[in-house]
């Protein structure tokens, strides 16, 4: 199960990965003498350290600088409890437990914030490492580190040869890809990379992207640790000089020059940086300039790293792995079915809501009632609130008084991943797609809103996580059916035509089955046809019960669908009805008619505002 989803899921035949195997294991005779294959072995250590490293910064882009501190952190407490007599299998995990103990204490007050404070925070904590390693005498030996730390035990065995240590840590090397290919090719992995390439986007799927980051910069750190147990079961030997912050910049580049992002990039990364420096050594002095600049010119022109090259590769044939192209697993359409709520009353309710943006006020003092059941619209002249209003209603924004209630549950300051997971989904007006994921895992980034997160549970791949995954994927495909974006499941999100790109959003917050769907402009960048589509889908999802709120220019649309209108003008309602008793309004007439409308500045990026006020 496991191996057969190596390189991103691209499905490698079982005898050609048996044979790749075989090679590798059979290295040692080949590659001769202690210092190669010591080289080889240190390779193999540093290609933990970076596939972990890819967790938080290739898949959710936290830039972290600590894994060098954290490599260190594991071989020393590995080095220090084994001296003590401790066995190496019980010595790893205490490591381990070391390092994640490290990760929540820098990783709580960081992560809340935006990526460059981690950055920061790695390399501080970098240094307060080094100082204490090389300062805490009694327990790390100060600058002469610590010799003598036992080798490790395999069934009583004891890894002495190189040989023996290579075929140790390949077997360490080769798990520690195949756990991060499960990772990535999980709820948790889409999730990452949902966050990173939206966070907001994210957030308002349910994705707690805080506790989603805190698990890869966890997973990262875990994965040093253990790198770090495993480089001194092997030399027998710590000091502090190489777990240093340059050692973790040169991590970082592994993993940038393999391309982040890419468990398989990282071990290109780690291949090439450690191959490379030996391969030039016979340039002496001028190795170190070859090797610089050879960095920069392949970060230049191969900014997605060496793992990209094989997609250049294979483009033409469809520019994605197979793996987006679900088997057609799913049912007949079926749109998820929308939990009960009281039949009588209103399904939310927002209460004097007033937002402010300095002394611009965007909602004044704004009461609507939706009926379960119904679609209602919200309409007004650019600039009028209306998106701020779904912004406020979806957690996007705190406003600064007022309630909002869905099925009788305050929303007003619950951050938008509790707000979707208590039954409220949207679309942007701006579209926020995770562009580097396909269509399908868009969806299915969508279709985990209410699904528990276990690390444990995705890297075990147990019977019941299987079996999830394959439900995720049919909610997901019937979502897509839904807006005839099913045949291109496996294309990557940010390939699409822009209409496409709104629908798929339609598709992704449909998929999480809310009680309560927001869709802003839903229709923008439409033709027509493709407008008179929307009209059927909003009908559909009616009629299985979801609730509708939607914004739009389109009055041809919003007379058509409607059950409801809400008219704003300058952050207040000015009115509310039918279509028909809206449409005569003659408050309404006078502010679409007239006023000039268009020397109104231009709408601005609301989201983006967003992630400045919330850090
Ligand atoms: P609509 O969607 O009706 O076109 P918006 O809700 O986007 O209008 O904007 C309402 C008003 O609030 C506009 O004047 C806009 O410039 C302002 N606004 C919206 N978001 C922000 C923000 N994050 N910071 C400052 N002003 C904002
Ligand atoms: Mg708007």
């Amino acid at each position: 199960m496991m191996l057969s989803r190596l390189h991103a899921g691209q499905r490698l035949a079982l005898p050609a990965l048996l044979a790749l195997i075989g090679l590798l294991a059979a290295l040692p005779l080949v590659v001769k003498g202690n210092y190669a294959l010591g080289l080889v072995n240190l390779g193999l250590v540093s290609l933990v350290v970076v596939i972990g490293l890819n967790f938080i910064t290739g898949y959710c882009g936290q830039i972290n600088f600590a894994q060098a501190a954290f490599w260190g952190i594991g071989a020393y407490v590995t080095a220090a409890l084994t001296l003590k007599g401790l066995s190496f299998w019980l010595a790893l995990p205490l490591s381990a437990l070391a390092t994640a103990a490290c990760t929540l204490l820098l990783g709580l007050p960081t992560l809340r914030l935006r990526a460059y404070y981690l950055a920061m925070a790695t390399i501080a904590f970098g240094e307060i490492v080094q100082l204490v390693l090389v300062h805490w005498e009694p327990v790390t030996g100060g600058t002469s580190g610590l010799r003598g730390v036992p080798g490790i035990q395999v069934f009583g065995y004891e890894l002495k040869s190189h040989a023996a240590q290579y075929e140790f840590l390949l077997l360490c090397g080769g798990l520690a890809l195949a756990l991060s290919l499960r990772v990535r090719h999980s709820k948790l992995g889409r999730a990452m990379i949902a966050l990173r390439d939206s966070e907001i986007g994210a957030e308002v799927m349910g994705v707690d992207t805080v506790r989603v980051k805190m698990l890869a910069f966890m997973l990262s750190s875990v994965y040093a640790g253990v790198a770090g147990s495993l480089y001194v079961g092997t030399i027998n030997y710590v000091s502090p000089d190489l777990f240093s912050n340059a050692q973790a910049v040169l991590f970082f580049v592994m993993l940038v020059i393999g391309g982040t992002g890419s468990a398989v990039g990282a071990v290109l990364g780690t291949i090439t940086l450690t191959v490379l420096p030996e391969a030039l050594r016979f340039l002496k002095e001028w190795y170190l300039v070859l090797y610089g600049v050879g960095v920069i010119v392949m970060i230049t022109f191969l900014p997605g790293g060496l793992v990209s090259l094989g997609a250049r590769w294979r483009r033409g044939s469809d520019g994605r792995p197979a793996d987006g192209t679900a088997p057609p697993a799913a049912p007949a359409a079926r749109a998820p079915s929308a939990p009960a709520r009281p039949a009588t009353g209103a399904l939310l309710s927002a209460r004097e809501l007033t937002q402010r943006f300095g002394g611009l006020v965007a909602l004044d003092a704004i009461s609507v009632d939706i009926a379960p059941g119904t679609v209602h619209a919200v309409i007004g002249p650019n600039g009028s609130g209306k998106t701020t209003f779904l912004n406020v209603l979806s957690g996007a924004y705190v406003a600064q008084s007022g309630s909002v209630r869905l099925a009788g549950v305050e929303l007003i300051g619950r951050r938008p991943s509790a707000i979707a997971r208590a039954g409220l989904s949207r679309t942007f007006q701006n579209i926020r797609l995770y562009k580097s994921l396909t269509v399908l895992e868009n969806v299915m980034v969508g279709a985990a809103c209410h699904s528990p997160l276990s690390v444990l549970a995705v890297l075990l791949r147990s019977r019941r996580q299987r079996d999830e995954e394959a439900a995720l994927r049919a909610t997901a495909q019937s979502a897509l059916v839904l807006v005839g974006l099913d045949h291109l499941a496996g294309r990557p999100a940010g390939s699409l035509a822009y209409a496409q790109q709104r629908r798929l959003e339609i598709a992704r917050a449909v998929a999480a089955g809310p009680k309560l769907l927001l869709l802003d402009e839903p229709a923008a960048g439409m033709n027509p046809q493709e407008a008179a589509d929307l009209v059927t889908t909003i009908r559909t999802l009616r009629d299985t019960g979801i609730t509708v709120v939607f914004v739009e220019h389109n009055v041809r649309m919003v007379m058509s669908v409607s059950d409801r209108v809400t008219v704003f003008d300058f952050g207040r309602k000015i009115a509310e009805g039918t279509p028909a008793e809206v449409q005569a309004d003659p408050r309404v007439i006078e502010a679409y008619l007239g006023r000039p409308r268009a020397l109104r500045p231009v709408e601005p990026d609301a989201a983006d505002k967003l992630q400045a006020a919330r850090a």
